[in-house]
């Protein structure tokens, strides 16, 4: 079984693939080689013909804190790594680097496992912020703890939400607005209210109850799961939800190249109080002078 820095990918029962976020001493931070080796985890279960059903869980009191904000050099980082999208552009200047490593890394590694054809299933305790959303919303069903909390601080940050910008697939648009507009945490019994979970189950049960739906999923024809995921895919893509996102994340990098001009950096600290812009390293927040 291949062994990672960061992930386990373990085989609990016959037929499922279970891969464990284990970077707890960040929360489960992504940084560039985190990603990788979580992409290459769906990759070993997706391409196992013996797998029918993968599991995306986390170690720790919380499945995700999102992005690794104190990765500084990313273009150095991808350049460790074989890219699997076929944009390209990494080192270029202006704003087309950050587009190219937001194309390959984000939005193009969460499109690449929502597309796995295989059911999957996360299993989501704690926080999960920001990028923490972008593992569990790729996949097909989620499953929460009680005490599971999700959340997205972009519109704080001053860029318009996450790269792969499904709130509004995830929620309706009416709350994912306010999701967006508030940066308010959503409970989980309001995520599963909102049909974004399918289930709330105590934390203790978390794992077993996730493991006991994939078991009864395993024991149906691989085929006939790919297509009906395939064809519940299909009603959301007819609808543009494809299109809708590559618009969102067009937008969410003209915010990044805005924030550049004005503050040096990718992100707007002013919206954020300065101990939080302080441990997440960002400089204190400017003056409105
Ligand atoms: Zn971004």
């Amino acid at each position: 079984m291949k062994t990672f820095d960061h992930i386990i990918y373990e085989t609990p029962s016959e037929h499922v693939g279970r891969i464990v976020l284990n970077r707890v001493q960040t929360r489960n931070s992504q940084d560039t080689h985190f990603l990788y080796e979580l992409n290459e985890a769906f990759d070993i279960a997706a391409q196992d013909d013996e797998i029918k059903v993968i599991i995306l869980a986390a170690n720790g009191p919380h499945f995700s804190s999102g992005h690794d904000l104190r990765e500084r050099n990313g273009v150095e980082a991808l350049k460790q790594h074989r890219t699997v999208g076929t944009w390209c552009g990494f080192s270029c200047a202006g704003a087309e680097a950050q587009m190219s490593r937001e194309k390959e890394l984000y939005i193009g590694l969460c499109e690449r496992w929502r597309n796995i054809p295989k059911p999957t299933i996360a299993a989501v305790q704690g926080r999960c912020i920001m990028g923490g959303l972008m593992l569990v919303w790729p996949c097909d069903i989620i499953i929460a703890s009680e005490d599971a909390q999700f959340v997205d601080y972009a519109t704080s940050f001053g860029v318009n939400g996450v790269e792969y910008l499904a709130h509004p697939w995830e929620m309706g648009a009416r709350k994912a607005k306010e999701f967006l507009f508030t940066c308010d945490s959503m409970s989980a019994a309001e995520a599963h209210r909102l049909g974004m979970v399918n289930h709330v189950v105590p934390l203790a049960q978390l794992q077993d109850f996730t493991l006991t739906m994939a078991k009864k999923i395993a024991m149906k024809p691989l085929f006939a799961l790919k297509l009906a995921k395939e064809s519940v895919n299909a009603m959301e893509d007819v609808q543009g939800r494809v299109a809708a996102m590559n618009t969102s994340f067009a937008m969410h990098q003209l915010a990044h190249t805005h924030n550049l001009k004005l503050f040096n950096m990718l992100l707007d600290p002013s919206g954020l109080p300065p101990e939080t812009a302080k441990t997440l390293g960002l400089a204190a927040p400017r003056s409105n002078s």
